[in-house]
């Protein structure tokens, strides 16, 4: 077993319930593949969310997002095209971005499956509680940087991981779809690898970054 994202032997596995690798060199936390839920149950769980702008907190959440990642760092007369790469079932954060006047496109595999960016390059990907999910970052990466114009910003979302001694008790990884955390160190590569600048970043939840 390598690390998904660095590709390093240098693994520790955690000895909690699941099994879970710590990559020493990126730092970032992944799940034995073995272990990834099933994609039906995965789909069913997401349909168990309450994502749609009847839920207070979920509304709240992304305008948030666009106030502290979006707003503060992108000059939005400037943006065409944005694209919401896995927006889920209620797409919420599409529909406040539109309601910034903005072009959005979403995308779901499961509940937008129609690949709508595929001709296309944006100005602006968001892609919030998504990374989470990916079973190969790296591949996820190389389908939404080949996406993004030169100068163009990729805002993603996805809680940082607390690091391996707090990462059994923390809320995160209890739902069993989440299959990947990263915090600085991880997304540091992952830029330098894609060639991007980090933005702006929280180290708690938020990362901007611009091709
Ligand atoms: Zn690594």
């Amino acid at each position: 077993m390598d690390c998904i994202i660095c590709g390093s032997s240098d693994l520790e596995l955690l000895d909690i319930k699941n099994k879970y690798y710590h990559c020493q060199d990126c730092e970032v936390i992944f799940i034995d593949p073995t272990e990834i839920v099933a994609q039906a149950e995965e789909k069913e769980r997401y349909e168990g969310h309450d994502n749609n702008h009847q839920n207070e907190g979920y509304v709240q959440m992304f305008e948030d997002f666009i106030e502290e990642l979006i707003e503060p760092h992108l000059d939005l007369e400037k943006i065409n095209d944005v694209l919401e790469f896995g927006c889920g079932p209620g797409p919420v954060l599409a529909d406040l971005l539109e309601a910034q006047a903005l072009e959005v496109d979403r995308y779901d595999p499961y509940f937008f499956p129609e690949k709508v960016f595929l001709d296309k390059k944006y100005d602006l990907i968001t892609s919030t509680e998504v990374f989470e999910h990916f079973s190969d970052p790296i591949k996820e990466m190389e389908l939404l940087t080949s996406h993004l114009k030169d100068g163009g910003h990729l805002a993603v979302m996805t809680s940082f991981h607390p690091g391996p001694e707090e990462f059994e008790d923390w809320w995160y990884n209890w739902d069993p779809t989440h299959i990947v955390f990263y915090n600085q160190k991880t997304f540091s590569k992952l830029a330098s690898d894609f060639g991007l600048d980090i933005i702006y970043t929280d180290q708690e939840k938020y990362i901007l970054f611009k091709a």
